[in-house]
């Protein structure tokens, strides 16, 4: 029995296994949801499936006319989705608690990858749905971008902000917290100079959530679609980018470290030649 929780510990279920399949999915629709490179699902049978608290908190958001993703409305962690008619339950696999046994993982929707992100392992790889899958992707718009400005927007885009001058590092953070808060296997957050960033639409549709025990670590998303954006720390005189809501590319962002590595996920391995902090 493996239990799931969001970040602020309302949303809770159990998921009576074994994990039938595991997708690392580079959709633009879940880099913005989760705010991370990718994110990993993992699918169990949906008899097994089952609420422990917190299902009131839940927010859904119609992504596309086939797709709906939900929320919680408190912490923003990306919630189970229960597919009745394919009889599974598809679980954010950064939101499942202490060691968990997943099939080994293939990645989707590899041609919209992030272009800051680079695949290492020696995983299948898929350039939108594995075959099996008898699905589509979904076309979504160009982001329309200023020359010369980093640019990034929420899933729904009803939230967008721009920096200007470059980011002081980038991190993929594996510890629990950004785990649970980005629903993913990490974060990958990129940190920029607090007065280079605005909000240039939506900022007042953004919630933020703090882990009470943190002295700082918070999260910010927004509440129409559970999209994850950056959340400034004026007390620390930055801002923290979730690098899936980017959209432009700027060539300052590369992934420069691994933090966290001790609290890692058992089932992600880092295969990467990158830095690696405990
Ligand atoms: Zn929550
Ligand atoms: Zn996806
Ligand atoms: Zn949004």
């Amino acid at each position: 029995m493996t239990q799931g929780a969001c970040l602020c510990g309302a949303v809770r279920y159990e998921v009576d296994g074994p994990f039938s399949m595991t997708i690392h999915c580079h959709c633009s629709m879940c880099r913005k949801h989760h705010g991370s490179a990718f994110a990993t699902f993992a699918s169990a049978p949906l008899m097994g499936f089952r609420w422990l608290g917190g299902a009131d908190h839940i927010v859904r958001y119609r992504s596309s006319a086939q797709g709906e993703r939900a929320f919680c409305k408190v912490c923003g962690s990306v919630a189970p989705t229960l597919i009745k008619a394919m009889d599974i339950a598809i679980c954010p696999a950064g939101n499942l608690l202490g060691d968990v046994d997943l099939p080994a993982a293939r990645h989707v929707f590899v041609g919209s990858k992030a272009p800051w992100y680079e695949i290492t392992d020696s995983l299948p790889q898929y350039e939108e749905y594995p075959p099996e899958f008898g699905a589509l992707g979904v076309a979504r718009p160009e982001v329309e971008t200023r020359p010369g400005v980093v640019a990034g927007s929420c899933l729904c885009g009803q939230v967008a902000y721009e920096i200007t001058g470059s980011a002081m590092r980038l991190c993929h953070c594996h510890c629990s917290r950004c785990r649970r808060g980005r629903s993913a296997a990490h974060a990958t957050n990129a940190v920029y100079k607090l007065e280079d960033f605005r909000f240039t639409r939506g900022e007042a549709q953004v919630s933020e959530y703090k882990v009470p025990q943190a002295q700082f670590f918070a999260v910010a998303f927004c509440n129409h679609c559970g999209g994850k954006v950056p959340r400034r720390s004026p007390e620390r005189g930055f801002v923290v980018v979730p690098a899936g809501s980017l959209d432009t590319d700027p060539a300052a962002v590369v992934p420069a470290v691994h933090i966290f590595v001790g609290s890692k996920a058992n089932w992600f391995e880092i295969t990467d030649d990158l830095e690696q902090q405990e």
